[in-house]
């Protein structure tokens, strides 16, 4: 059986980034940039008050406090969005708002709590150094500069970042095509009644939710029975998909056809059953261009297989620079014991404590609790020889986002 790494790398052995379209930059949240974003200008494009107040010529302010303020000479008002007329000379000063321009000869800007007004002029009452409270030319982006990556995730300040270089076009990933199929003859759809030995698809709708939540166009094809035709109808109409997900017939049982089915069907076996738990009966094969992959019933195994296993695949296809989901790493909050064997996922919470990130299991681990997955907000990852963990332990974790 072959590890979860190997595993990954057959199924992206075979995989390649999507094509590229142009989506407006409103539109665009949650998408993968495909193209570096420069900046044509700088950013802010010129000096410009931080604060509201007073553009003086800093040395003008020498000495200035409240007891014996300086008195300058207002020249004008410069609202945003206007241009002053005059240069300063010694001795003067302009009205200035936040984001209005630094207007010629001055240096600092004195915020309004600093003065006083007085006929044709203004009090200083505190001195301030040159630059003060002025944000200055190419501060945030200088012009030319590449401030974002092609192959990044697009976010709310990445949103900002591109819409602040002028552009309102920005050219993403194609999201990948998903088509997902839930099996088993006792899967009932929710919304209908309950007959004996039946229960409700939940594995459809946490697939579908997590295919969406990572970027792809996600389509939900319902339930097939475990007979052999019903299967073999529903997976025809996927044909057009980059991706097929399945869910249940994998493992040995009698009535796990999947595997069989897709396989007669032409589909080219990538790997079938990876050395981890939950999720060991996990196929993936190839159909001409699309995937097939055939994930285990279970909803936690379902859910977590596709973590380990689709999520890569959707983010290559997408053209992301970091594949997968997140490593990172936390301190256990409380003694476990594992079985000897196959690599374990197990589901925990995050908690910082003191600005270090620890993790508590949930209490029951077993691949049917589905209630772990919404508590959980991280997988621990236990190599599989090991048997005991202690609290206080840093360990590896997966980051499920
Ligand atoms: P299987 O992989 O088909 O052997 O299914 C393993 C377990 O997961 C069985 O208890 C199934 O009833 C359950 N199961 C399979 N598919 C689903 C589904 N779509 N929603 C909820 N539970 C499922
Ligand atoms: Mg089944």
């Amino acid at each position: 059986m072959i590890t979860p790494e190997e595993a990954v790398k057959k199924i992206l052995s075979k995989a390649e980034p999507l094509g590229v379209q142009e989506t407006p930059v409103i539109k665009s949240l949650g998408r993968v940039l495909r193209e570096d974003i420069k900046s044509p200008l700088s950013i802010p494009p010129f000096d410009k008050a931080a604060m509201d107040g007073y553009a003086v010529k800093a040395a003008d302010t020498a000495g200035a406090s409240a007891k014996s303020p300086v008195e300058l000479k207002v020249l004008e008002d410069i609202p945003a969005g206007h241009v002053g007329e005059q240069r300063l000379r010694n001795g003067t000063a302009a009205r200035i708002m936040t984001g209005a321009p630094i207007p010629r000869g001055a240096d600092a800007v004195v915020m309004v709590e600093y003065t006083g007004r007085k006929e044709g002029g203004v009090l200083i009452k505190k001195k301030v150094a040159g630059g003060e409270n002025i944000a200055l030319v190419g501060e945030d982006v200088k012009k030319g500069q590449k401030v974002i990556q092609s192959g990044t995730l697009i976010r709310a300040a990445e949103m900002g970042m591109i819409a602040s270089t002028g552009r309102t076009m920005v050219k993403v990933g194609v999201k990948p095509k998903v088509a997902i199929l839930s099996t088993g003859s006792e899967i009932v759809v929710p919304g209908k009644k309950l007959l004996p030995g039946q229960i409700y698809n939940s594995n459809g709708y946490s697939l579908t939710g997590l295919a969406m939540a990572r970027g792809a166009r996600a389509k939900f094809f319902g339930i097939a029975s475990d007979r052999r035709r019903t299967l073999e109808k529903k997976l025809m109409v996927t044909l057009n998909y980059d991706v097929v997900i399945l869910s249940g017939g994998v493992s040995v049982g009698d009535y796990d056809l999947v595997q069989n089915i897709l396989l007669e069907l032409g589909v080219q076996k990538l790997f079938y059953k990876v050395f981890i738990k939950p999720g060991m009966p996990t196929f993936a094969g190839i159909d001409d261009e699309r995937f097939v992959i055939g994930l285990p019933g279970n909803p936690v195994s379902c859910m977590v297989t596709f973590g380990l296993f689709v999520t890569p695949l959707l983010d290559v296809m997408l053209g992301k620079r970091e594949i997968g989901l997140r490593r990172g790493k936390a301190f256990l909050m409380e003694d476990a014991t594992t079985r000897a064997g196959r690599r374990k996922f197990l589901r925990g919470k995050l908690k910082e404590i003191d600005g270090r990130l620890h993790i508590k299991l949930f209490p029951a681990q077993q691949s049917g609790v589905l209630r772990s997955m919404v508590e959980a907000d991280a997988l621990v990852d236990v190599p599989g020889e090991v048997t005991e963990l202690r609290a206080g332990e840093e360990i590896n974790i997966l980051h499920l986002e």
